[in-house]
């Protein structure tokens, strides 16, 4: 279950983390990329900054979680020999880690939900929720699921700074994709500003996606728009790395598809 912290429960430190963490998704929006930002943050202090960088480096594993986390290590790498395989084992204070909160516009996909607790991060709080690939109890309890037995799990809570974020993606999404072969046009597009309440899909109550089903000539399982295989298979398209596979053509899905919490 995914938790969403009351606006009037947030605390005043959390809330401007994440407006930092809104300042990089707009830099994301600003290049092109889907429009997720974050900050790491220890000890009082940002100690990176980072965004999707999906469509730049063509690599759809380079979400804003796993970009710092490539920093983090290069900035304070751990002495410990053992960390590579056992980050949880470190001495005290070897790992930057464990002592360090994530502050992300959008809920952690399940890909980078599993590295963060892999490396053994304190917390995470974020935005919007991600219905269709979150990490952090929207999809999977990734980061607090007893069955991963190999990590401890982390803390998570979202709902800060949601609706800035979901405007975000919402704006993102009215774009038209320069990196698509044929973009299609979107003009006649309206910018939706209305939101459901923290935990309810944009679908409506009961979390239904519109995009219908295709079955391919083969035979093979269906697949939706995405090219993932059923309807609620994760496919970072829709969330975070925006270069799903449609064949192999980068392209961002419609806005419809934007699933969030
Ligand atoms: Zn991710």
């Amino acid at each position: 279950m995914t938790l969403f912290v009351p606006v009037d429960e947030q605390s005043a430190e959390d809330k401007r983390w994440m407006e930092e963490a809104l300042v990089m998704a707009d830099e994301a929006f600003q290049a092109a990329e889907v429009p997720v930002g974050s900050v790491f943050v220890r000890d009082g202090k940002v100690i990176a900054r980072h965004r999707n960088r999906t469509n730049e480096l063509m690599n759809a594993t380079r979400h804003a979680e796993l970009e710092a986390i490539d920093h983090i290590l290069s900035l304070y790498p751990p002495k410990s020999s053992e960390f590579p395989i056992n980050p949880h084992g470190c001495p005290e204070g070897d790992n930057p880690f464990k002592s360090t909160t994530l502050y992300v516009t959008i809920e952690p996909c399940i890909m980078c939900a599993s590295a963060l607790r892999q490396v053994g991060i304190k917390r995470v709080v974020f935005g919007a929720g991600n219905e269709r690939f979150g990490g952090n109890g929207s999809v999977l309890p990734v980061n607090s699921d007893p069955i991963l037995q190999n990590s401890p799990g982390y803390e998570a809570v979202g709902g800060y700074s949601r609706e800035q974020a979901i405007m975000h993606l919402r704006r993102f999404y009215l774009t038209e994709n320069i990196y698509a072969p044929n973009p299609r046009s979107k003009a006649n597009r309206k910018l939706k500003t209305d939101f459901q309440p923290p935990g309810v899909s944009m679908h409506g109550p009961n979390g239904q996606p519109t995009k219908k089903t295709t079955r391919k000539k083969s035979g093979l399982p269906a697949v939706n728009g995405n090219g993932s295989l059923g309807g609620s298979a994760p496919n970072e398209a829709g969330s975070e790395s925006g270069s799903g596979a449609e064949g192999s053509k980068p392209a961002h899905p419609r806005l419809e598809e934007v699933a969030l919490l």
